[in-house]
């Protein structure tokens, strides 16, 4: 279903390319640059050799490259959702010429964010493609995206990076999983406390230390999440060597929905640990 982004970037140079695509996997961060990638390969002036694009040395590369080119947009979230408004501007700025290059690209960072009605007005513009205009929707999962928007869009899905060329905090992602984005979150955080917080959680539960909690649990909402997100890397590699039981997997997702859907996150992390505390220690085999 999916084709690799070597495949897109042959159809790009040779200005063969579908119209609306879906960048999934992988970290924003990843993905945005392949947008990037992309856009500059559409927009090349360099003429003699499809194979030299991008040339990154013209005047179109570089205005994409110093972020100054007109028909390159990115549509972020402004708070929690990408909502109608934001789907009715860009709409308006789409059936117009382009200002200078050959492609307008539009990226929509976070699309699993787009509201129902936002969807399906984008899903209207893919019905009358605007010309010369290339929209990307980006998602660290596809399955966010509604089904009739998905079935329209190329899917290019992105592998997370290797151990071995990720250039960041090693330490933090390991910690992440292989998880781009999270391992950007944990060095933001700082790797010591998160580490710290999770080996205290642990020693809690193996030592059936439920005071242990009062040290652990002053946290904020945003901690919490980026808690929880960490802890089920690390309670998933237990139950792979047979160490846990995927129940308490189980419980930490639901518990992260809960606190993303603003239940008291103090509350729902204390009734997670006396579960887990029920369920069996981390030693247990
Ligand atoms: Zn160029």
């Amino acid at each position: 279903m999916g084709i690799t982004f070597d495949l897109l970037a042959k159809a790009a140079r040779e200005e063969k390319l579908a119209h609306f695509l879906l960048f999934h996997g992988s970290g924003t961060i990843e993905r945005e640059k392949a947008v990037l990638e992309l856009a500059l390969m559409l927009n090349c002036l360099e003429e003699s050799d499809h194979k030299s694009k991008p040339c990154r040395e013209c005047m179109a590369c570089k205005k994409i490259l110093s972020g100054n080119h007109p028909d390159i947009y990115l549509v972020r979230p402004p708070k929690t959702s990408i909502g109608i408004e934001q789907i009715t501007q860009l709409q308006e700025k789409l059936y117009r010429k382009t200002y200078d290059g050959k492609y307008r690209v539009c990226l929509l960072d976070q699309a699993e964010k787009l509201t129902l009605p936002a969807a399906n007005a984008l899903l209207k513009i893919t019905e009358e493609p605007p010309a010369n205009t290339v929209i990307v929707l980006s998602t660290a999962n596809a399955e966010g995206i509604i089904t009739t928007l998905r079935s329209r869009a190329q899917e290019v899905f992105f592998s997370p990076p290797d151990e071995g060329t990720w250039a960041e905090e090693i330490e933090a992602f390991r910690l992440s999983g292989g998880d781009p984005d999270l391992a950007r979150k944990i060095q933001e955080a700082g790797i010591t406390p998160v580490k710290n917080r999770i080996s205290l959680y642990l020693e809690m539960i193996t030592q059936r230390d439920f005071l242990k909690m009062f040290n652990l649990f002053p946290m904020e909402r945003d901690e919490s999440v980026l808690f929880l997100q960490v802890l089920a890397v690390a309670i998933k590699e237990k139950i792979l060597r047979g160490e846990q039981s995927p129940e308490v997997l189980k419980e930490i997702i639901q518990t992260t929905e809960m606190i993303r859907r603003q239940v008291n996150h103090r509350l729902v992390l204390e009734v997670l640990a006396l579960k887990h505390l029920r369920l069996g220690g981390t030693d247990l085999g």
